[in-house]
């Protein structure tokens, strides 16, 4: 009796039996900003796994026979812990299906993409990844905001305002140099602070910044101030997450290539140094 066991063969074979995760970036809201791949994978998969960031108009392409899955994770309210996301999307792809794992924005940009995949990578399931296009991306080309400009700033850098533990520890000296854009993901709650921090850095206090609610989307909000006056003014309009914030010259670029109205009850304010200018 041939005793040999094609090892080879076998793993081919669950590999086979195996699904697949897709994870695939749903951009900041607006479904047109959707990749085709992305369409058609929520057309046709078995099972869409989604966040709480991906904008409605997104789900509405999900076909009518696929499954869905909230996962939620709005910031300190995760319906379901990371753990319990990881081992859901090992099971479904074991159960041979076809998983979409939908993220906001782009799932390697401060979407804890990766560490799903080292899980998925880890447990020798299959998987594709779609970019989506990034809020920092979306939402600044929708509020008129280029992020780079040879006049203004040769470059831009994203972070985050909003670590792991809670805090909000950057690398102050290097974001408050000038001739560049700074992206804030997930800075709301922090804002007082991290304007202070970059006017304590060198930045000047009437150095221009802007934060953005609900970019792309019809309850698209811009405000538009500087560092000294942002935090407040973004009080005073009640902005709600998500928002991002985006700091540097290329806000003031606003006044000229301003292009989508903002819907009705959605005010776009302009303010000043002095605080005065509304439009
Ligand atoms: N992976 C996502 C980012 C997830 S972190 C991406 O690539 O865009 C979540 C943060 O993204 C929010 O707190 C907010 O800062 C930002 N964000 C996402 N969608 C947004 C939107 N439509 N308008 C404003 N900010 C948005």
């Amino acid at each position: 009796m041939n005793s040999f066991v094609d090892i080879p063969a076998m793993v081919a074979a669950c590999r086979a039996a195996c699904g697949k995760v897709y994870l695939v970036g749903a951009g900041p809201g607006d479904p047109d900003l959707l990749t085709l791949r992305a369409a058609r994978l929520l057309a046709h998969a078995d099972v869409v796994v989604y966040d709480h960031l991906v904008g409605p108009g997104v789900l509405e392409l999900i076909g009518a026979d696929v499954e869905r899955v909230y996962v939620g994770k709005e910031r300190s309210r995760h319906s379901v812990p990371q753990e319990g996301i990881n081992t859901m999307l090992v099971r479904l792809a074991r159960e041979g299906r076809s998983v979409v794992r939908l993220k906001g924005g782009d799932p390697f940009v401060f979407g804890r993409g990766g560490e799903e995949l080292q899980v998925l990578a880890a447990e020798g399931v299959p998987f594709e990844v779609v970019p989506g296009i990034t809020a920092a991306c979306g939402v600044s080309s929708y509020a008129g905001i280029p992020l780079t400009h040879r006049d203004h700033a040769q470059s831009c850098t994203f972070v985050t305002g909003h670590l792991k533990d809670g805090s909000c520890n950057l690398d102050w000296p290097a974001l408050a140099r000038p001739r560049q854009t700074v992206v804030i993901y997930m800075g709301l709650s922090g804002l007082p602070d991290i304007c202070a921090q970059l006017v304590a850095n060198g930045l000047p206090a009437d150095w221009p910044a802007a934060v953005v609610a609900n970019g792309t989307l019809e309850s698209q909000q811009v405000v538009c101030a500087t560092l000294a006056t942002l935090a407040a003014a973004v009080a005073r309009e009640g902005l709600a997450s998500p928002c991002l914030t985006i700091v540097g010259e290329v806000v003031k670029l606003r006044d000229e290539l301003v292009w989508r109205a903002e819907a009705d009850g959605a005010r776009t304010t302009a303010t000043t140094s002095n605080n005065t200018a509304q439009v």
